[in-house]
């Protein structure tokens, strides 16, 4: 206990980059983050409230006032710096998200690699923020749109993407002229802290442009209520989405908020037996199911013998996925991301039983070091409704449904309020049109697991996985980031 306290006392309070500096917390409430694979303090995570979020705010008026007059081209060299320093330190930023959430380190090292791809295709700034003319309405009338910044931007960002989602934003709102605010999840801060000195050190990118706020519910709100912010991204669950996305809406800022999901994979009698076992267990259960593409339910269609091969497949691939810390190379399932997540998830699994539910795979065994390790568990025989058929859990739970045919399986996916993703598993390619064009979710996989898009493409979520238009990524982040002006000019 006392070599806890001692090693406790070493932790340091992490900083906050307001207005260009590093500022020390005076004081005030901290939370802690641990390391999930083994229980270790890595630091302590100050909160900040809306002093530190209007320092914020000046400093990035004042730099946006400068940066939002550099020539497009100018502020995406900016960003290829920004490219060059992330692809240097890959690496090293994978380790500190695998220390952090848990995650594995391949997995880490691909979601790295996403916020990287984000940052390339912001870069496409010049281009994509080119406006539109109509010569001619009138007699000598020409009629120009032109996109301008929407001025300082702010992100809230969740706990299970800390490398990548930051990243879906930050290039986009520099690209187009703005400042910009991080929030990161007050969960696993760190790779945000490492961000902010990366960019400390590319001289392109002005101070002050850039600040980090550490924080929990304090922090967001004062976000939401500066007058000085323009537009917010926000990703989380669903209930906070609807919450920053109707308090931020009714002070008239921009919002777009990424909500939760609970993502259906529909499996075919024909599908691939090695592409359904790889697609299924790898959504499901990658990332010990904390992400929100991750297929949380597996719809078995056909007669009742070929729902049950389906099943024994997807079973027998999860039996031989081994759950461990994520620094361990062996490891396919990683420890949830604190104690707190696995208690919760063991609850949900104990009521399910409770319920009747059929517990066909369990993950309850070894908590592992620091608590936080749950197993694939699959469950079978659900009463339409349960709220293991509806509600996002987010953990490597995964619930088996059954139809007898594609109409009916398609019935169920649509049947969620939430649309993120959905995913079938075919040889048919007709019905995989049919699948495609009929269901109700923005990011369609066809015997891919997990659909993610790459970044030139919005992020697409549908339904209550989204409150707001416009998506993250892609054209759309362009749109969101910036206001449009059409200029009406007669010419004698
Ligand atoms: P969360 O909603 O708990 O937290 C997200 C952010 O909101 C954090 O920065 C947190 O500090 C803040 N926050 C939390 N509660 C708040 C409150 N009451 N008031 C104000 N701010 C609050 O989400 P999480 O657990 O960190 O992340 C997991 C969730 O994110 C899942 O629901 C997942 O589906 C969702 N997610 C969605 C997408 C998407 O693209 N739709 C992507 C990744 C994650």
């Amino acid at each position: 206990m006392t070599d806890t306290i001692a090693a406790d006392a070493a932790v340091r309070t992490l900083r906050h980059h307001l207005a260009g500096s590093w500022v020390e917390p005076s004081g005030g409430q901290t939370l802690e983050d641990r390391d999930p694979a083994t229980g270790d303090l890595l630091a302590l995570v100050p909160l900040a409230g809306p002093v530190e979020v209007d320092r914020a705010v000046r400093g990035a008026r004042e730099a946006q006032l400068a940066w939002r007059e550099q020539p497009p081209q100018v502020r995406a060299r900016a960003l290829f710096r920004l490219r060059d320093a992330l692809d240097a330190h890959r690496g090293e930023l994978a380790r500190l998200v695998t220390l952090d959430m848990g995650k594995t380190l391949d997995d880490a090292t691909a979601e790295v690699g996403r916020g990287i791809e984000s940052v390339e295709a912001a870069m496409a700034a010049p281009h994509l923020l080119k406006g539109q003319t109509l010569e001619g309405v009138a007699r000598g009338v020409d009629v120009e749109l032109v996109r301008q910044p929407v001025g300082v931007v702010a992100a809230i960002t969740p706990f299970n993407f800390p490398a990548m989602i930051p990243m879906w934003f930050l290039p986009f709102a520099l690209a187009a002229g703005n400042a910009f605010i991080l929030k990161p999840s007050e969960r696993d801060p760190l790779t945000s802290e490492r961000y902010l000195e990366l960019i400390d050190a590319i001289e392109e990118i002005p101070r002050g442009l850039v600040s980090l706020v550490h924080g929990a519910q304090d922090a967001v709100n004062a976000i939401l209520d500066h007058p000085g912010i323009d537009a917010i991204s926000f990703v989380g669950s669903a209930a906070t989405a609807r919450y920053v996305n109707t308090r931020g809406a009714e002070r008239g800022k921009r919002v777009q908020a990424l909500g939760g999901a609970k993502n259906s994979l529909v499996v075919m009698p024909d599908a691939d037996p090695r592409l359904l076992a790889g697609g299924v267990t790898g959504s499901a259960f990658g990332a010990a199911g904390q992400r929100c593409l991750a297929g949380s339910i597996a719809v078995l269609v056909g007669t009742p013998e070929e729902q049950d091969r389906s099943r024994e497949r997807i079973v027998a691939a999860a039996s031989a996925l081994r759950t461990g810390a994520g620094l361990d190379p062996a490891t396919d399932v990683c420890p949830l991301v604190s104690a707190e997540a696995r208690e919760r998830l063991v609850g949900e699994i104990e009521q399910a039983e409770r319920d009747g539910i059929a517990v066909v795979l369990d993950g309850r065994g070894d908590p592992g070091p620091g608590g936080a390790n749950l197993g694939p568990t699959i469950l079978d025989a659900i009463p339409p409704e349960h709220r293991v058929l509806t509600e996002e859990l987010f953990g490597p739970i995964l619930a088996l449904v059954r139809a007898p045919d594609l109409d009916a399986a398609i019935a169920v996916v649509n049947g969620s309020r939430y649309g993120n993703a959905s995913v079938i598993f075919t040889e048919s390619g007709g019905a995989a049109r049919t699948y495609r064009h009929r269901v109700e979710a923005g990011m369609v996989g066809v015997n891919v697991g997990v659909a993610a898009p790459v970044a030139w493409f919005p992020f697409s979520g549908w339904k209550d996985s989204i409150d707001g238009d416009l998506h993250a990524n892609g054209d759309d982040a362009f749109a969101f980031y910036t206001r449009t002006k059409v200029v009406t000019s007669r010419w004698a």
